[in-house]
């Protein structure tokens, strides 16, 4: 640091025994204060640490000084670095072996009571904490959290330059490119009645820079997605999106778990389940586990039943593989305690909310099954049962008899219930894997169509091209998932680069020559000149934080957050603007500013022009 800086020639994190003599200028917060035995002690805190400063009587002005000081206020102290007296040592602190003996003392600024504790970590309104983010990010796990994800963004960037990767930002005011998820828009003030879009993922544009030939992109990409605040969502989040040219599926997930690799074991310190990362295709990880997003961290796997269940005396079993479902189940041990009452309230409760009418369950005693249900199984039928699950002698077994998705549905959501119940899982671990072939499109039941699974721009399998106009449902697509701990860490695809087979996947979801044309006429054109074949992958950088953290929700990791109701408590938005800069934008509302839909508008305080 500049010896010359008239705050600080030192941080506080920094200072040790060999500092011993020296003379040093300190800036930061006043953490905490202690008078004891007529000195007055005080942790001086910056974002590198704590040191301890001492006043002492002998020196007046400064002693009075320091006898005002309060939590958060900005100060700046000259003064020696001395060993601490043998005993008052602080093992804890880096810098508790020594104290500096404080000759000069500047206010630089006072602060009022902060509303929460800055130096504890207790539990806080998390509504409060966003109102004052500035405040709540001077606390230690927040600033933690924060320091902790611009070494993983450095480190995505150096890893990426280092393998001729370039950095390219595309704009934010833009047409629309769907994600599956609604667009913001913004008004376009030269363009009465016509709006920007802002980008729900760059994928247009990084489609665009492959066919303006960079070969290797990538971008810290914010993505704005208008969607439903269901879960731990946010208007705004950000991605690793990166695409290549001539590449492959293989090499994409290659580069991905050698940077993922060198992120959770070097900088998060945590172990890799297994390596290298499993790969499921779509139908397994659906089958295993339920989930498109598994865990595959612990065990109870699930396990189909249909052919011993169609032949079973049990209607409920029977009936649902006869009208072409499944019955599959999962054995779980070491749950000793539970009651019948148990199991047909609370847990059975946990399979509905996966849409489950109803859970069937039997108890592996030595040598039969016992339960409301095991009557109708013959004892072959049950050996047969107990051998499939794999069941040990006082194991549960759980039975969802329904149509394929809300048994997979049920089964998967009654997995992650157990492993929490029992405790299975390891927050040191990450179970990396990655679902691959998942099918193209998938069937909107509410609207009675076809829609990508996952965007409109990704490759098909070769060999299922033929189907898609028969049977669209059919065709695989050159798509891939990142998975860890069941939860979605990235997501990214072949692309399409042939304006012929771009248009037969619009015609699929019903986007004829005209709309597309209107809506992606550039990238069909671009497809025109000669554009290279190409994919890639976004990683979503919040929820990669997140987990490497331990954090339960991603605003944790994030300097910014809106609140789960989407507003930013801080800044206070959104909010009414005047009403010329309505007239500007051409635009007359139809009702009086409010609240989201559905809320009180008198609930919240009304400012501005309404
Ligand atoms: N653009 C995609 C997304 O944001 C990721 C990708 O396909 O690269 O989900």
């Amino acid at each position: 640091m500049d010896p010359q800086n008239p705050y600080r020639t030192r941080d506080a994190g920094g200072l040790r025994k060999d500092d011993v003599g020296e003379t040093v200028r300190l800036a930061g917060w006043v953490h905490r204060r202690r008078d004891h035995g007529g000195l007055i002690f005080i942790d001086l805190r910056d974002r590198w640490g704590l040191t301890q400063v001492t006043f002492h009587p002998e020196r007046g002005e400064t002693f009075a000084t320091a006898e005002t000081l309060r939590p958060e206020w900005s100060i700046s102290i000259e003064g020696e670095v001395t060993p601490r007296p043998p005993g008052n040592e602080n093992p804890e602190l880096p810098t508790g072996q020594v104290e500096v003996q404080a000759t000069t003392l500047s206010v630089l600024n006072p602060s009022e009571t902060p509303p929460f504790e800055i130096e504890r970590d207790r539990p806080v309104d998390e509504t409060l904490r966003l109102k004052y983010r500035y405040l709540d990010l001077r606390r230690e796990k927040m600033r933690d959290n924060i320091l902790f994800r611009h070494r993983v963004v450095k480190h995505m960037r150096d890893f990426l330059d280092a393998r001729d990767f370039v950095e390219i930002e595309t704009p934010l005011l833009t047409a629309s490119t769907p994600e599956g998820a609604r667009d913001y828009l913004v008004p376009a003030r030269l363009y009465p009645g016509q709006f920007y879009a802002l980008p729900q993922s760059p994928q247009q544009f990084k489609q665009l820079l492959m066919v303006a030939g960079f070969e290797r992109y990538f971008q810290i990409a914010r993505a704005l997605r208008d969607e439903d605040q269901r879960g731990d969502r946010q208007p705004e989040h950000t991605q690793l999106d990166l695409e290549m040219s001539y590449t492959t599926q293989d090499e994409v997930l290659g580069l991905i778990e050698e940077l993922f690799t060198e992120i959770v074991e070097g900088l998060a310190g945590k172990r890799i389940y297994q390596k290298p990362f499993p790969r499921l295709t779509y139908a397994e990880a659906m089958d295993r586990f339920g989930s498109d997003k598994p865990d595959i961290t612990f065990g109870l796997e699930i396990k189909d039943v249909s052919p011993i269940a169609a032949k079973s005396g049990f209607k409920v079993f029977s009936g649902a593989v006869e009208s072409g479902g499944s019955v599959r189940g999962i054995a779980v041990g070491g749950l000793a305690d539970l009651s019948r009452g148990k199991i047909e309230g609370e847990i059975t409760d946990v399979a509905k909310t996966g849409g489950a009418r109803g859970l069937a369950f039997m108890k592996a005693e030595a040598d039969v099954l016992t339960g409301p249900v095991a009557k109708f199984f013959s004892p072959e039928e049950q050996n047969a049962l107990r051998e499939v699950l794999g069941a040990a002698e006082g194991d549960y077994l759980f039975f969802v008899a329904d149509k394929d998705p809300v048994v997979f549905e049920s089964l998967g959501r009654l997995r992650l219930h157990f492993r929490d119940r029992l405790g299975l899982a390891d927050g040191g671990t990450l179970g990396l894997c990655w679902v691959t072939d998942f099918p193209l499109f998938e069937w909107n039941e509410d609207e009675g169509r076809v829609e990508p699974m996952h965007h409109m721009f990704t490759m098909p399998r070769e060999e299922d091209l033929p189907l898609l106009e028969a049977e669209p449902l059919k065709v695989i697509g050159q798509l891939y998932d990142l998975v860890a701990n069941g939860t979605e860490l990235a997501s990214g695809s072949i692309r399409i680069h042939r304006p012929d087979i771009q248009q037969r996947v619009f015609d699929v979801i019903g986007i004829g020559a005209e709309e597309a044309e209107r809506r992606f006429g550039a990238m069909l054109t671009a497809f025109r000149y000669g554009a290279p074949p190409h994919g890639g992958i976004a990683p979503g950088i919040d929820r990669l934080i997140m987990l490497l953290r331990d954090q339960p929700n991603i605003r944790e990791v994030m300097a910014f957050p809106k609140t789960q109701a989407a507003r930013d408590e801080m800044m206070d938005a959104p909010g009414p603007v005047a009403e010329d800069q309505l007239n500007e934008l051409h635009i007359a509302l139809r009702r009086r500013p409010e609240g989201p839909e559905g809320s009180d508008p008198a609930a919240r305080p009304s400012e501005g022009n309404n």
